[in-house]
């Protein structure tokens, strides 16, 4: 009886086993099929300078509209996209739908300084060398101002590698874009690497603003943003997710913040309205 319970348990986890595996397969292959499809679209968060609330920027957010799942966020796909090798064709997509945008925005709403945009680039992006000839071509497409479209790579990844990491940024800081270094205080960097990238944006990871241990956290967020001022780089804090949290980040000294206390992900249409007014209210 007992072995006969003890087959029908394996039995069952031999199914979901081969029931998971057909998911992923299919997922593979949706994955394949979604951008000729155009199921993949972008959103935006918006970047607010702290101290005068005003929007300077957007963070470009990657999401699938599965024909069967719906809208899923990048956490269900980047890793098959990775594993796939399909984050290459994906990750041009995202950067020059990005880039084509903010040419429009900033065409349409020119700002001083400008407003810029944020596109997350993955590890297996930044390993190939042709990286460089695909922000060129997208630079050479929508020609935005310089530094203002930032290529955001988070430190694990920099620190991988960071000799070839370096001097990678360095061409992509030649070519035109600027570079933030995200999730900042997750890894382990080094700070005499941190010294050597060319970075000009960091950006202080959510665990560090929402951490509910109120005493530490002023202490930490001060002195990361002490150190990216010192090295010449603007703060940007993530996650700020109500206006306490924002009053605290601008009376620590960072310079910018995003999170749900100023804007959830929007689309790109509700985006360009939220310029429009930002910038009616400046004029
Ligand atoms: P990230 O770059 O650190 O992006 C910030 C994430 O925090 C986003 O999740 C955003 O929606 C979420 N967020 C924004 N405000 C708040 C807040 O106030 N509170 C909290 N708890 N969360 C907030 P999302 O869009 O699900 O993206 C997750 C991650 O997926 C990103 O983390 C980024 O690493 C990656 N990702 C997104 N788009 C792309 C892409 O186009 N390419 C690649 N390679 N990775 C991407
Ligand atoms: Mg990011
Ligand atoms: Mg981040
Ligand atoms: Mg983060």
């Amino acid at each position: 009886y007992a072995k006969r319970l003890g087959g029908d348990r394996i039995e069952v986890f031999k199914q979901a086993l081969r029931a998971q595996k057909t998911d992923r397969l299919a997922m593979e292959s949706d994955l394949r099929r979604a951008l000729e499809r155009s199921e993949i679209a972008l959103v935006y968060q918006p970047v607010v300078r702290l101290a005068d609330r005003t929007l300077a920027g957007f963070e470009a957010l990657v999401r699938w509209d599965h024909p069967r799942l719906g809208r899923l966020p990048p956490a269900e796909f980047i890793a098959i996209a990775e594993e796939t090798g399909l984050i290459v064709e994906l990750g041009l997509f995202v950067l020059d739908r990005a880039a084509r945008q903010l040419y429009q925005w900033q065409q349409l709403m020119p700002l001083d300084p400008p407003l810029f945009t944020a596109v997350n680039v993955s590890s297996r992006q930044l390993l190939r060398h042709d990286l460089l000839q695909d922000i060129k071509g997208v630079l050479a497409r929508a020609p935005v101002a310089r530094g203002s479209l930032k290529i955001e790579l988070t430190e694990s990844l920099v620190m991988e590698n960071p000799e070839y990491a370096a001097q990678m940024l360095t061409r992509i800081r030649e070519l035109g874009a600027g570079l933030s270094l995200d999730d900042f205080g997750t890894g382990y960097s080094s700070l005499a690497y941190l010294q050597r990238f060319p970075f000009d944006t960091i950006k202080i990871d959510k665990s560090f603003v929402r951490a509910d241990s109120r005493g530490i956290r002023p202490v930490m967020l001060r002195s990361i943003i002490a150190l990216g001022h010192d090295l010449g780089m603007d703060v940007v804090a993530e996650g700020a997710e109500i206006d306490a949290d924002a009053v605290e980040l601008y009376q620590l000294g960072c310079d910018f913040a995003q999170g749900y206390a100023f804007g959830e992900p929007m689309t790109p249409e509700q985006a360009t309205r939220l310029l429009k007014d930002a910038t009616a209210q400046a004029a």
